[in-house]
């Protein structure tokens, strides 16, 4: 079957075509400008390439509750020109196919627990962190929505002795994306993640504040594995500073196989950056089945 996967982000969209075994045949990227411009492109491009289902994993939030009038639409976002748009419904108007339709990080959540490191476990969770941080959460093999879906990015945590930056979250400030997104390591420390030398304080202080969030994310969720990505995760020595720093933070409380093998249990994502769009495929696929 030939699916069409849209990876839709607040600054690009990624398209891509491929199929249920996951395979990628193309894929490309257009910036996100407002609705009017960038939709006919889109639409456009995958009635060509004459795909027969498409899965979204879509920036928000959204609404995902089918009984509600909003399903399908991008709702409070403060990128203002897709606030209260209706893309899934957009899209399943113009293609008359089965669309299938969550948040981009239940999308990778899925991609990594169908085809990447997580394949076969039905209790993951897949947290990004780059400009934002958000978690996709599987719970018993289904992808959590609940009364909207997880903002675990937005959770509070307890400030580092040493971190005199008040946070960058314009609604929480000193909250997990406050503390610890891209913006916020850029804003505290004047340089990008990408730009900060190895074995500089700020890596330590970044894997103290990600292994706060695991901690609570574990001690509530009970998963079988935690996988990171986004940006700031391209900084491999966090790794294993994140590891010594949940172990530390846990102090042996709970005691379960996994955290002992914690190098397997906590790591980064398995599908060279698709998993998203490999995310994306499965929700298409999914759409097809649930029609
Ligand atoms: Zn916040």
């Amino acid at each position: 079957m030939r699916i069409g996967a849209l990876e839709a982000g607040g600054t690009k969209m990624v398209l891509a075509i491929g199929d249920e075994t996951g395979k990628i045949f193309e894929q490309k990227s257009i910036p996100t400008l407002t609705p009017e411009e960038t939709m006919p492109e889109m639409i456009a491009y995958f009635k060509e390439k004459e795909v027969e289902a498409l899965g979204i994993g879509c920036f928000g939030p959204i609404c995902l509750d089918k009984n509600d009038e909003k399903y399908g639409y991008i709702t409070t976002t403060p990128k203002l020109a897709w606030r209260d748009y209706p893309i899934a419904l957009e899209f399943e108007k113009e293609l008359g196919i089965p669309v299938g339709f969550d948040t981009d990080v239940n999308g990778s959540c899925l991609g990594e627990a169908t085809y990447g490191d997580a394949a076969g476990l039905k209790n993951v969770i897949y947290i990004t962190i780059g400009t934002g941080i958000g978690a996709g959460i599987m719970v018993e093999g289904n992808l959590v929505h609940g009364n909207l879906h997880p903002e675990a990015g937005h959770m509070i945590l307890k400030r580092h002795p040493r971190d005199t930056y008040e946070g960058k979250c314009p609604y929480h400030k000193e909250c997990f994306e406050g503390l610890a997104a891209g913006p916020a390591i850029e804003a505290r420390w004047g340089r990008s993640a990408k730009e900060i030398p190895e074995g500089h304080e700020a890596m330590d202080m970044e894997a103290w504040y990600i292994a706060q969030a695991l901690m609570t994310y574990i001690l509530v969720l009970a998963p079988e594995k935690i996988i990171l990505g986004g940006g700031v995760m391209h900084r491999m020595e966090l790794f294993p500073l994140i590891r010594k720093y949940v172990k530390e933070f846990i102090a042996g409380y709970v005691s379960t196989k996994q955290l002992d093998d914690i190098d397997s249990y906590i790591v980064p994502a398995s599908l060279h950056d698709d998993q998203g769009i490999m995310g994306c495929l499965v929700l298409g696929m999914n759409a097809v089945s649930q029609k």
